[in-house]
């Protein structure tokens, strides 16, 4: 890896850091009757995800929210590798940012221990009202289609460096965008099957022991 370009990793939260889409979670847990009916508007491309899961919470009256902080903490699960993972990016000076379109109260508390090296990007629950508004921190830019909730394609567009080779690591179509701004994807799940019908350069991963080891190897570095 002597004389390679630095990497910038973006790193996806649900599903890919925690081994659970925690919002799926939330959602299955305080909004069994509707809930689904609007991830299915979601998955059929009628809804964009913004709308959709600006929907689910509105419909969650707002002194839930301390139930709802302690039910994801509980069962947010970090994929095995992961500090391993941040070890590597300390000790080669690779910068790593996890863009989140899930909540402060449960990726904060989770990322605690790396808080020094790693950038994250999340969003909140506004309980002012008497149900829950979603607050994105980073809306779409002019460059994006629209309808991300947190756009993940403006947070690369706003962040990368001149020089750096971004790897996208994510599981799910929320990562599609961000994913095509890549140099190279980390994929599972969804993501891993648009990147083999897209042909985007990738390589399947289940854990971040995957990722250490493709990183000692060149794949990654290739032009
Ligand atoms: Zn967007």
């Amino acid at each position: 890896m002597r004389g390679a370009p630095s990497l910038a990793f973006y790193c996806d939260f649900d599903g890919t850091i925690a081994q659970q889409d925690m919002i799926g979670a939330i959602v299955r847990h305080f909004l069994p009757e509707t809930g689904q009916a609007i991830v299915d508007k979601v998955t059929a491309g009628e809804w964009s995800v913004r709308q959709g899961v600006e929907a689910m919470f509105a419909e969650i009256p707002s002194h839930l929210l301390p139930q709802i902080q302690a039910f994801a903490r509980q069962e947010t699960r970090v994929r095995p590798g992961f500090a391993e993972f941040v070890a590597t990016c300390r000790q080669r000076g690779w910068r790593l940012t996890v863009v989140s379109g899930g909540f402060d109260f449960f990726v904060h508390p989770a990322l605690k221990p790396y808080q020094d090296v790693v950038s994250v990007y999340c969003n909140r629950l506004d309980d002012a009202g008497p149900y829950l508004r979603v607050v994105w921190s980073v809306p779409c830019d002019e460059a994006c289609d629209g309808g991300c909730g947190l756009c993940k394609p403006t947070v690369i567009r706003r962040t990368r460096r001149p020089g750096e080779r971004v790897v996208v690591i994510g599981d799910g179509v929320t990562d599609l965008k961000q994913a095509q701004l890549a140099d190279f994807v980390f994929a599972r799940d969804k993501l891993l099957q648009a990147c083999r019908s897209l042909g985007l350069r990738h390589a399947a991963f289940e854990t971040f022991y995957d990722i250490i080891g493709h990183l000692t190897t060149d794949l990654v570095w290739k032009e």
